[in-house]
């Protein structure tokens, strides 16, 4: 099989700001994996805040000892050897584990929700993505998002009741709020309380990652339901933090690809976990491959793709917050008409 990679620079509407981080555009890395007949699509979104950036995952994906299956369907095999041939590397793995899907979807004829036997309509709403702003421009963001059910809201800053009664004077919306690690837990456990004041739905990694014993007690006391993203990467990450909060955050470009996905899904299910699947800045191939597994979730956060104003790509489409995936085979992603 042959594989080519291209890092390509996706500009964002409005520059997007998190507890950490500020940024006006990201740089992903795109596969394409050949068989001779079929060819599969790939994207890897690396983080810097796993240590990767497009030029890692770039190196990575042509690295000559990255032994692909020689047939697209031998998913397992080709997901043990990824992992051990690119450590550290999970965006770059995610990028080939869609590929390879994609490939044999297509040859398959099917797409890849029915490969996976889901019903595309069960696919949870998704949610809009409100950075950190002043409040002028968080205003104007909101009611640029007045199609959308349910808001993200950035916190994690000083500014945060403030930011909160911005959003929640704006829009009746669900909301729901996203730290992004940004709180001590003297500060965790005074927002928390005042979540349900404006009627917030759940929140998101209200604590560093490794704080287990501060998660612990904040999801004690918190009236809201905790859901942890960046504490968790892969399935084997649960067990230790099952204690600690009430729903998980899923990505590919964390965990490493659709494989990898599945078995964080039926992990968390066996401990009686609800799940999101939620998204990196990523254009439509990886926000579509995403969205094939979403019907097996509660929650969809699967907005990167249309904050976004370059995206080379159309796949799933959102129409007031409802995921429409495309009936092509495969990952049904097809580039857009000029
Ligand atoms: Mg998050």
């Amino acid at each position: 099989m042959l594989l080519s990679a291209k890092t390509i620079r996706l500009d964002l509407i409005h520059p997007f700001r998190i507890s950490r981080s500020v940024s006006a555009y990201k740089e992903n890395v795109l596969v394409s994996l050949s068989d001779g007949a079929f060819t599969g699509m790939g994207e890897a979104a690396p983080s810097a805040y796993y240590g990767q950036d497009a030029v890692s995952a770039h190196a990575a994906l042509v690295r000559p000892d990255v032994i692909l299956p020689t047939d697209p369907f031998d998913l397992e095999i080709g997901d043990k050897r990824l992992r051990t041939a690119l450590p550290g590397q999970s965006a770059a793995c995610a990028a080939i584990d869609m590929a390879l899907h994609d490939l044999a979807g297509r040859r398959l004829g099917i797409p890849l929700y029915r490969w996976f036997g889901l019903d595309p309509t069960r696919a949870p709403l998704t949610s809009f993505t409100i950075g950190i702003d002043d409040p002028e421009t968080i205003e104007k963001k909101v009611r640029e998002a007045a199609s959308f059910p349910i808001l993200k809201v950035k916190l994690g800053t000083e500014r945060d009741l403030e930011i909160l009664k911005t959003v929640r004077t704006a829009t009746n919306a669900t909301l729901r709020v996203d730290a992004n690690a940004g709180w001590s837990r003297e500060r965790a456990k005074e927002m928390v309380r005042l979540l349900p004041d404006f009627d917030v739905e759940l929140v998101e990694q209200p604590l560093p990652p490794d704080d287990r014993d501060g998660l612990r007690m904040l999801r004690d006391i918190s009236p809201v339901p905790i859901f942890l993203d960046e504490s968790i990467q892969v399935s084997s990450d649960i067990p230790r933090f099952a204690g600690c909060m009430d729903g998980v955050n899923i990505k590919l470009m964390k965990c490493g690809g659709l494989r990898e996905a599945l078995r964080l899904i039926h992990t968390a299910r066996a401990h009686g976990l609800r799940v999101m699947i939620g998204c990196m800045i990523e254009s439509s191939v990886a926000i579509t491959a995403a969205a094939h597994l979403s019907p097996l979730t509660d929650h969809a956060d699967l907005d990167g793709h249309l904050l976004i104003a370059n995206d080379p790509f159309e796949g799933v489409k959102v129409r007031e917050g409802r995921l429409i995936l495309p009936d092509r085979p495969g990952l049904g992603v097809v580039r857009k008409k000029e």
